[in-house]
């Protein structure tokens, strides 16, 4: 194990993880692209936070995808409203 190697792996890692949300949505440019997946593909701890992130995306676009329940909502909102103690509108 070399300490230098580690160090910048490390670097790297917060680097790609800044990126990744970016590289997920296909906003990053095809240069970083090819990095960033290189990097995923050698450490697993980046792949790991890959999915994690992919995992949290797909289940914000379920619930976005969602058709709003009127009922429901309502309800929601009044609980949601009274957990904030925001009960300034009528
Ligand atoms: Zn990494």
């Amino acid at each position: 194990m070399c300490p230098t190697n580690t160090k910048l792996r490390s670097d790297q890692c917060g680097d790609v993880l800044m990126r990744l949300s970016a590289f997920i949505d296909g906003d990053l440019e095809d240069c970083c692209c090819d990095e960033l997946a290189a990097h995923l593909e050698s450490c697993p701890e980046c792949a790991r936070k890959r999915a994690e992130m992919e995992g949290l995306i797909e289940l914000c676009k379920g619930v976005a995808e969602k058709p709003e329940v009127p009922e429901l909502s309502s309800s929601f909102r009044e609980r949601l409203r009274k957990t904030l103690c925001l009960e300034t509108e009528d």
